[in-house]
């Protein structure tokens, strides 16, 4: 079943999380409704990629008004496809929102245990990566391009769950939607490297399909890393958007040819205990 529900033009949400987990908000942006003019029509949420900053600024507010979840409360990372995690608290809130200079230096991914935070990050055919471990009430969230997936980034993650005492056995994933694998085409440099981290799996997350050429699903790539985490199989879902073929509801770096705008993946809890 597809883990993502289209709530409005503007986002998705992981709903069965949202009813499961209740003060969570967890999902993603698609590309409507914003302010962003050209290449970035219309809710560019990424300030790196030359839109207008003013622009950028106002589709945030907008997400901001609609997650209900104010902007002063959201965390951004300066995206280097590398496997950087940042453990944010109260303190970090804020950093990133509102100005590309002040989000997280050399960061792929954030968690939390705390609350009224927002963990946000930009993508544009990459995979967004969403974990909770619901008794210890963390969150995570990663960017995981083919460099980042290869590197483990998710791996990483469950990793800095457990040095909390989280076991993998208690750890529940969303994999976001990304790059299909009928839209994602590499070469041989990077199946060997995905070759190099499967060599005990059967099933092969990459095709040939001519000379040094392969299809590659990203997507199950992060899943079968996942599962040799330790993570179990039930406790992972994976989306069947792709962000290349819907053009109508996704930015796509690859079908946009590098001129696009971002979607925003945001996971956070609600502050609730003051209320
Ligand atoms: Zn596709």
């Amino acid at each position: 079943m597809e883990p993502f529900v289209r709530k409005d033009e503007s986002y998705l949400t992981i709903e069965s999380w949202m009813k499961q987990f209740p003060g969570l908000v967890a999902g993603i942006t698609t590309k409507i409704g914003g302010v962003s003019k050209g290449d970035f029509e219309t809710l560019n949420l990424g300030f790196h990629v030359d839109d207008e900053v003013n622009h950028v600024y106002l589709n945030r507010e907008k997400v901001a008004d609609l997650l209900n979840f104010p902007l002063d409360q959201w965390v951004g990372a300066e995206q280097i496809h590398d496997i950087g995690l940042k453990r944010v608290e109260k303190k970090d809130c804020g950093k990133g929102s509102v100005s590309y200079e002040q989000s997280f230096k050399g960061t792929d991914g954030f968690y939390t245990n705390e609350e009224g935070i927002l963990l946000t990050l930009v993508f544009a055919d990459c995979v967004p990566l969403f974990f909770i471990a619901p008794n210890a009430k963390m969150i995570g969230a990663a960017h995981a391009g083919w460099k980042g997936t290869v590197s483990q980034i998710s791996k990483k993650m469950v990793a800095a769950f457990g040095t909390d005492g989280i076991n993998p056995k208690d750890i529940h994933v969303v994999i976001g939607p990304s790059i299909c694998e009928k839209c994602y085409i590499v070469d041989n440099r990077v199946v060997k490297l995905v070759e190099n981290i499967l060599e005990d799996v059967d099933r092969k997350p990459y095709n040939l399909i001519s000379d040094g050429q392969f299809s590659l699903d990203l997507r199950q790539l992060n899943r079968l890393i996942l599962l040799k985490a330790g993570i179990p199989d039930e406790q992972i879902s994976m989306s069947n958007l792709c962000t290349s073929c819907d053009q109508e509801l996704f930015f796509s770096h690859r079908r946009d040819q590098g001129k696009t705008g971002r979607m925003l993946s945001f996971i956070g809890w609600k502050e609730i205990s003051n209320h």
